[in-house]
Formats: C-alpha cells, structure tokens, sequence
C-alpha cells in the first residue's frame, strides 16, 4: 500500500527542520516498507515573492484527492507583512480540507526542561483538541472609517452546530479509544452568552453519552491557572480556534519549549496535515540550529495517522533519550545543531529496531 505525502518545508527553520523529519520519516519507511512516497511542493514566502503563487487552487484539489498527509515546516516571512501566503496555504488547508482537528499533545517527556518545580512526566500528558475551522479565525468582520479617530472594526465568532458538536464528539471519541478518564471543555460561556452557550449545550449532550469519562468545565482564564498550578488535572481538553491556539502554546512552554511542540490538522480517514507547533523563526533561521524535535514528534503523529501507532512511540521514544542524555539544540542548553540531534534520533532508532 501506497502513501502519498505532500512535503512543504515553507519559510525560515521550516526548510531545516522538515528534512530533519524527512530522514526519520525516510529511516522508517526503508526498515519497515511503509510504502511512503513524498513529493515536494515549492510554496511559501521565497515562491510568493517570486511569481505571486500562494496556493495553487488544483493544488489543493490534489491534495484532497490524491493524498493522505501533508507535512509542513512553517510560513512566515517579514518580506511578506499581509502573511498572505501563510493565511492561503495553512489556513487555506484548515478550512478547505475541512480539517477540523487540530490536536495538540502536551507531554512533558523529561522533567528538567519544564519550568514548574516539582512535576514529572507522569503529571504532563495531555491532549487538547482544538476546533480548527470555526471561531474567530474564519475571517468575517469588516471595517468602516478606517484609519480615522472614528475607525470601528468588527470581527465575528462562528460556532455551528456542526462545528462544535464534532469536535467534542473528537474529543470524547478519543478518551474512550485511549483510556483516557477525563475530558475538560473550555468556554467563556459566562462573557460570551450566545456562541458559548452553544458550546455548553453541545457538551452536555455528547457528555452524556460517555458516562464511564469524567467530564468538567473550566472557563479558559481558569484553564490557563489551572494548568500553570496543576497539570496533572488534566487528561484531554477541547475547547475553541482561538482559545485551543493560545492554551497551547502556554502548554508548548510547561512542556519543555516550543521546540519540542508537535500537532495536528486532522480530518478522519482524510488527507490531514501535521507541522511543529512553532513558526519560521527567523532569528536563528539559516543558521543549522533550530531545534528539529518537534518537527520530529510530528512526523510520529503523521505515522500514526497513517496506522503505525507503534512508530509514532518509538519516534517519541528516541526523542525522549535525547532529552535524557541532553543530546539537545541551544535553546534546551545543548551544543548540538539540528543535523546532529536528528542523528542522534536515528541512532536511537536502529537500537530500538525490531
Ligand atoms: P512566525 O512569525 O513564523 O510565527 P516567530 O519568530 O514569531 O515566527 P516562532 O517561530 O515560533 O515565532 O519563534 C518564537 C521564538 O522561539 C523565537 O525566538 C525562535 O527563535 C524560537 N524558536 C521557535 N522554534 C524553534 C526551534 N525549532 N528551535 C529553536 N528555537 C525556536
């Protein structure tokens, strides 16, 4: 069997840390005749720059049709100050390709890394399910007077039926496959009395259908102390576009740094779209020592979306001994570039080999 991945390593640390991924991803498919093909798509800033392409429209008919993944680096580029190539092709694939899903795993995989005392790896591992296609992020609003001392601006909050019942149901679906016990949603249902209020009936409802999981509520500022303060309350969390993109990012930090942040744009049983949760870093951009780790942990979530569950641990496996020997990139305190942690998780790899 044949899996068509689409490769785009886009803008800044992209274009270093997705053929960092490459080389797992290439290291496993050779030991394990994944029957992985790859093809290569010239998209991002440097494209945009040159021809005016962001995302060719049939480009994203094949990527709808003709393939299971999509593996991207980041997009983001200060020569193009709209970001209309990053909005085009990320987003464009969120909304197009209807990825619903945006899971994020926060997993603590060695305590020295996590700036709150006292927490082990055991207390950090959750999984938050971010809804993808909805909320603020769909771009409806306008602007009237603009630029004037009268200027009003409006940007709107979509919450469907739809929308928001399927990724509670995503996420409870996910507890229940998983051994999971809780399952946390977040709102702001008490300052947001219509969308939200939505988000609360919809919650009661698929909760009720999943009695054997815990389930409980947190207003998002509640969220936010409470995952500084006890991590280890959590287990799975769903919540909204915006809300699930800043929690995660606090989340990115208690587990250890961006660096080691992974995701996923899922639609089940569909093409999705996997990419580290940080962007082009264009600071250290160029220079060989970005941290490939979560580009890494990425290409592992690809894999197990693909059914190979198994890799996607041992993939954690071998980045969890790099932490564990320190065999890590500046930003972690480490003296290795992004070439030699990346072979360090391969050999960590052939030493697990079945
Ligand atoms: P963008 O506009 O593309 O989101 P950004 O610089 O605003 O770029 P990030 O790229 O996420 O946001 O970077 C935030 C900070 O984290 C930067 O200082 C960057 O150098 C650092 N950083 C991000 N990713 C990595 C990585 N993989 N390895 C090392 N440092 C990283």
């Amino acid at each position: 069997m044949t899996h068509h991945i689409a490769v785009i390593p886009g803008d800044g640390i992209g274009m270093e840390v997705i053929p960092a991924g490459l080389r797992v991803l290439n290291h496993l498919n050779a030991a394990h005749g994944l029957g992985l093909e790859f093809e290569h798509f010239d998209l991002g800033a440097e494209r945009y720059l040159r021809d005016g392409t962001t995302m060719p429209p049939e480009l994203m008919v094949r990527f709808r049709e003709s393939f299971d993944a999509i593996y991207l680096g980041a997009l983001g580029d200060s020569r193009v100050p709209s970001n209309v190539h990053a909005k085009d092709i990320l987003l464009g694939c969120r909304f197009e390709l209807d990825l619903f899903t945006n899971l994020r795993p926060i997993q603590m995989l060695n305590a020295k890394y996590c700036p709150l005392k006292d927490k082990t790896p055991e207390d950090i591992d959750i999984m938050v399910f971010r809804e993808n296609t909805e909320g603020l992020y769909v771009s409806i609003g306008g602007q009237f007077k603009k630029g004037t001392a009268d200027e009003i601006s409006t940007q709107t909050e979509i919450n469907t039926r739809k929308g928001v019942e399927r990724i509670i149901r995503a996420a409870y679906e996910y507890a229940d496959k998983n051994g999971r016990k809780s399952v946390c949603m977040s709102d702001k249902s008490n300052a947001m009395r219509q969308g939200h209020d939505l988000w609360q009936r919809c919650w009661k409802e698929v909760a009720a259908e999943y009695p054997h999981i815990q389930s409980f509520h947190l207003y998002v500022d509640v969220l936010c102390m409470e995952l500084v303060r006890c991590p280890e309350r959590f287990d799975v969390i769903v919540t909204n576009n915006l809300f699930g993109d800043i929690v995660t990012d606090l989340g990115a930090q208690i587990q250890g740094g961006i660096g080691l942040a992974a995701s996923g744009n899922i639609h089940p049983g569909k093409v999705s779209l996997f990419e580290p949760v940080h962007g082009s870093a264009p600071d250290i951009a160029g220079k060989g020592i970005a941290n490939p780790l979560a580009a890494i942990l990425s290409s592992g979530m690809l894999l197990a979306h693909l059914g190979h569950p198994d890799l996607e641990a041992r993939i954690r496996a071998a980045v969890r001994h790099c932490l564990d020997t320190s065999q890590v990139t500046g930003e972690l305190g480490g003296n290795l570039n992004t070439e030699a942690v990346t072979n360090a998780v391969l050999a960590h790899l052939d030493t697990t080999a079945q």
